[in-house]
């Protein structure tokens, strides 16, 4: 079955949302086969985003993503990874579609709840930063 990574951000764990968030991943069938809560430090959180080194929002998000604790996740299902892309929703919580975990989650386009692998090859990887014996 084809797997995904999903975290939840610093932003959600830290408003008690872990719960409403899995029951709607839950709901929409996808089968959690690893979790755990980790609070990455800062080089970590920058080795996770190394793709968007340099961006303008770089700095503010690293900061943000190794400010307290996240939950990361391993999902399955058939089309995991543009599946959940779809319930995630728009990166900015403001454009994201109505009923999207963003979209009723988010606080503003940084701390917008929850990552989701964008691709087949970023999932493999992503899921090894958090599970490497995996
Ligand atoms: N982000 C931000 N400002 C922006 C764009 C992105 O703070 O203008 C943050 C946001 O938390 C986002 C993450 O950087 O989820 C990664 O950006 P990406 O473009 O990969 O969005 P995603 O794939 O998460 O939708
Ligand atoms: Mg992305």
């Amino acid at each position: 079955m084809p797997e995904t990574l999903l975290l939840i951000k610093p932003d959600a764990v830290e408003r008690d949302l872990i719960g409403a968030i899995i029951l709607r991943l839950e709901a929409a069938g996808f089968k959690i086969v690893e979790l755990r809560l980790v609070h990455l430090n800062e080089a970590e959180a920058q080795r996770f985003y190394q793709v968007h080194e340099g961006k303008p929002f770089f700095d503010k998000l690293v900061a943000f993503m190794s400010s307290s604790p996240i939950v990361a996740m391993v999902l399955a299902r058939e089309n995991a990874v543009s599946d959940l892309r779809e319930l995630v929703g728009a990166t900015d919580p403001a454009q994201a579609a109505c009923g999207t975990i963003r979209q009723c989650f988010g606080v503003d386009v940084t701390r917008n709840s929850v990552h989701a692998s964008d691709s087949a090859e970023t999932a493999a990887v992503e899921i090894k930063f958090f599970f490497p014996d995996r």
